[in-house]
C-alpha cells in the first residue's frame, strides 16, 4: 500500500510552484507561507487518498536530482 508522500524534505527540493496543489484531485493540498511568506505545499493526511499525482508532477525535484546526482532521470 502506498504511503502518504513527502513532497519536500528541505525547502531547497521545493520552489512553491504550487502544481502538486493543482493537480490534487481531492483538494488535500494547501500553500501554507512560512515565517518570510513564501508558500509551500502542506498534505493534509485525512483527505489525501495516496494517488502520488502531486509527487509526479513535481518537476523542480526532477531538476534538482538531476543535478546532485548527476544522471538522467527524466527519460521523457
Ligand atoms: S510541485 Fe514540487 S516544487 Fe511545486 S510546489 Fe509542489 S512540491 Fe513544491
Ligand atoms: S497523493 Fe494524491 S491525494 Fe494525496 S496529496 Fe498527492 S495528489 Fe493529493
Amino acid at each position: 500500500m502506498k504511503e502518504i508522500p513527502v513532497l519536500f524534505k528541505d525547502k531547497k527540493e521545493c520552489c512553491g510552484c504550487t502544481a502538486c496543489y493543482s493537480v490534487c484531485p481531492v483538494k488535500a493540498i494547501k500553500m501554507e507561507a512560512d515565517s518570510e511568506g513564501f508558500e509551500y505545499p502542506i498534505i493534509n493526511k485525512d483527505k489525501c487518498i495516496k494517488c502520488h499525482r502531486c509527487i509526479k508532477v513535481c518537476s523542480f525535484k526532477k531538476v534538482n536530482y538531476n543535478i546532485f546526482s548527476n544522471k538522467k532521470i527524466n527519460k521523457d
